[in-house]
C-alpha cells in the first residue's frame, strides 16, 4: 500500500518517506546505488534462506550490498577468479587477506620492496600479534626459498612494486609456493588484469587497492581480493568480523571506471613508455625506472609476463637529492603533487615524503628509496602536454 493510502500520523508518515519501494517501470541502464545499510525481510524464513544463500539478497551493510556484490563479481571475472570480497581500502583488503591465511606463531614471506604501508603492517602491526615475516627480495628465487619456514602462511608480492617497478618472475615464484604448498598473493594494483591475470599464473590471491587504476578517477575508494570460493569466504569473514567492509557509493564510484579500464590503461602505458624515454634523456634525472625500458633489469621478464604494455608509473631520481626534489615539484604546473596513483591526470609522488613516510632509514635503503626519489603516475592526457611540464619543471 502507498503511503498516501495509509491513515498514519504526520510523524510517522514523514518517517516512512522514501521507503515504498516502488517498483521501477523500467530497468536503469547503469547499476543504481543502494545506498542502504539495512534490508527489510518479509518472514525469518526468507532471512534465514539469505543467510543460508539459497535466495539473493543482502542483510545488512558490513556483511555486503548489491553494488559491493557486483564490483566484486566484475573484478573476479576480470583477473579470471571464482570469487571477490571487497574491502574499505586495499589496506583493509591485505590485512583482512593476511589475518585469514596467518594466525599467532605462524610466519610470511613477503618482498620488502613492498608498498611503504604494506611493510609496515607486515613489520610492525603483524610482529604485534605474532606473526613473524621475513623481508625478502624475490628476485632471488633462493632467498626466497631459504625463508620458507615448516610454518609460512603466505608469500606477498607485487606484480610491479610501489615505488621501485621492480618485477619478480611470478611463474617461478607461483611454481615454488605450490611446491612447498604456501599460497602466493599478488597484489596486483600497479598492472590491473588488463596486463596480466596473476591467478593464471598458479597465484592463489590476487589483491588490489581499488583507489587505483580499477576506479581510475580518485573519487572511489576500496580494496579488493580474488580467488577461490573458500579462501575467499575466510578473508571475507575476517572483513566482516572487523567491520573493514566496503560502503556501497565507494563500490558503485568505482564500478563507473570499470567500463574504460581497458581504454584507460592502453593510454596510460603509452604515454608512461614516452615519458620514460624522455627522462631517461635528462641530464638531471640520474636514474629511471620503468620496465618497458631496456635499461630496465628485468625488461626482458616483463615483457613476456604483461601484455599490452608496461603501467603507467615511472619512478625516477634527480641528481639534486631532496632540495631538487622539492623545488622540482613546487615548478610542476600540469602534474599535481598529489600521494595517490593511477588517477586519469598525471599525477606525481614523493616516496619519502609520503608512502613511506617515517620507515627507518635501513628500510629505506633496502628498498632502494632514495631522497631524489619521484614516482609519476603518468595520465592519459596528450603526451607533449605531460612532457612539456616535466620539461619546464626540470
Ligand atoms: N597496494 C599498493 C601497491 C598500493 O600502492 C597501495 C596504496 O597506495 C595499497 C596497496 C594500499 O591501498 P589503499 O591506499 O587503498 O589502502
Amino acid at each position: 500500500m502507498a503511503t498516501s493510502d495509509r491513515t498514519w500520523r504526520p510523524g510517522t508518515r514523514a518517517a516512512h518517506a522514501g521507503r515504498a519501494n516502488d517498483p521501477c517501470v523500467a530497468a536503469p541502464l547503469i547499476e543504481p546505488l543502494y545506498q542502504s545499510t539495512v534490508f527489510r525481510f518479509e518472514s525469518v524464513a526468507q532471512i534465514d534462506a539469505v543467510y543460508a544463500g539459497q535466495a539473493p539478497g543482502h542483510v545488512y551493510y558490513r556483511m555486503g550490498t548489491p553494488n559491493t556484490s557486483a564490483l566484486e563479481a566484475c573484478v573476479a571475472d576480470l583477473e579470471g577468479g571464482e570469487a571477490a570480497v571487497a574491502a574499505a581500502s586495499g589496506m583493509g583488503a591485505i590485512s583482512s587477506l593476511l589475518l585469514a591465511l596467518a594466525e599467532q606463531g605462524d610466519h610470511l614471506v613477503a618482498d620488502r620492496h613492498v608498498y611503504g604501508g604494506t611493510f609496515s603492517l607486515l613489520s610492525v602491526d603483524l610482529a604485534r600479534l605474532g606473526i613473524a615475516v621475513s623481508l625478502v627480495d624475490v628476485d632471488d628465487l633462493a632467498e626466497v626459498e631459504a625463508a620458507i619456514r615448516s610454518n609460512t602462511r603466505a608469500l606477498l608480492l607485487e606484480t610491479l612494486t610501489n615505488p621501485t617497478l621492480r618485477v619478480g618472475d611470478l611463474p617461478e615464484l607461483c611454481r615454488l609456493g605450490r611446491a612447498r604448498g604456501i599460497p602466493v598473493v599478488v597484489d596486483n594494483t600497479f598492472t590491473t588484469p588488463c596486463l596480466v591475470r596473476p591467478l593464471e599464473f598458479g597465484a592463489d590471491l590476487v589483491c588490489h587497492s581499488l583507489a587505483k587504476y580499477l576506479g581510475g578517477h580518485s573519487g572511489g575508494m576500496g580494496g579488493i581480493v580474488v580467488g577461490k570460493k573458500g579462501l575467499i569466504d575466510a578473508v571475507r569473514a575476517k572483513i566482516v568480523h572487523f567491520g573493514a567492509s566496503l560502503g556501497p557509493f565507494d563500490a558503485w564510484m568505482v564500478g563507473q571506471g570499470l567500463p574504460t579500464l581497458a581504454l584507460r590503461m592502453r593510454a596510460h602505458c603509452e604515454n608512461a613508455l614516452t615519458v620514460a624515454r624522455f627522462l631517461e634523456q635528462q641530464p638531471a634525472v640520474s636514474r629511471v625506472l620503468y620496465p618497458g625500458l631496456t635499461s630496465h633489469p628485468r625488461h626482458d621478464l616483463a615483457a613476456r609476463l604483461f601484455s599490452g604494455g608496461f603501467g603507467g608509473m615511472v619512478s625516477f631520481s634527480l641528481k639534486g637529492g631532496r632540495s631538487s626534489a622539492e623545488r622540482f615539484l613546487e615548478a610542476l604546473d600540469l602534474i599535481a603533487f598529489a600521494p595517490s596513483l593511477a588517477d586519469v591526470t598525471t599525477t606525481i609522488s614523493y616516496p619519502i615524503a609520503t608512502s613511506h613516510r617515517g620507515l627507518p632509514e635501513s628500510a629505506l635503503a633496502a628498498m632502494d628509496v632514495d631522497e631524489g626519489l619521484l614516482r609519476l603516475s603518468v595520465g592519459i592526457e596528450h603526451v607533449d602536454d605531460i612532457i612539456a611540464d616535466l620539461s619546464a619543471a626540470l
